[in-house]
């Protein structure tokens, strides 16, 4: 843990966050400021920097980033209509908290190419 980072502190329940499922290895929890009906964080308990710093030593937990935010789109009801995951990585892409997050964001329609 990154004592200094605001993502390991959600994880470790010393920041309050609306918690929407937990595994050994990953924590999701709902974005404080949701830019779709859904917008939930998907996050390594592990401290990540970006996708950036991903090796082979993470593969498997970010493998569980994409199958757990699948679940979360199936019991939400809108995986066959579709949603978006998004890893933003540094400054042009808008990444604001470094700690690896997959943002999964559903219940509309999303434009490409992205803004
Ligand atoms: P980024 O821009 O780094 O890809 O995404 C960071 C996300 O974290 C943003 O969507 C922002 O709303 C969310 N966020 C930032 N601080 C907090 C917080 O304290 N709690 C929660 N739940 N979300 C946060
Ligand atoms: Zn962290």
């Amino acid at each position: 843990m990154d004592p200094s980072c605001l993502f390991c502190k959600i994880a470790a329940r010393q920041v309050p966050a609306k918690i929407v499922l937990e595994s050994e290895r990953v924590i999701a929890f709902e974005d404080r400021d949701p830019q779709a009906p859904t917008h939930v964080l998907l996050i390594p308990r592990e401290h990540v920097p970006s996708s950036l710093h991903v090796t082979a030593a993470n593969h498997a937990v970010v493998g569980e980033l994409v199958e757990l935010a699948s679940r979360v789109a199936r019991e939400r009801g809108f995986a066959e209509d579709g949603y978006r995951l998004v890893f933003n990585t540094n400054r042009a892409a808008g990444q604001t908290v470094f700690h690896l997050h997959l943002h999964l964001l559903g219940g509309r329609s999303f434009g490409w190419p992205p803004g």
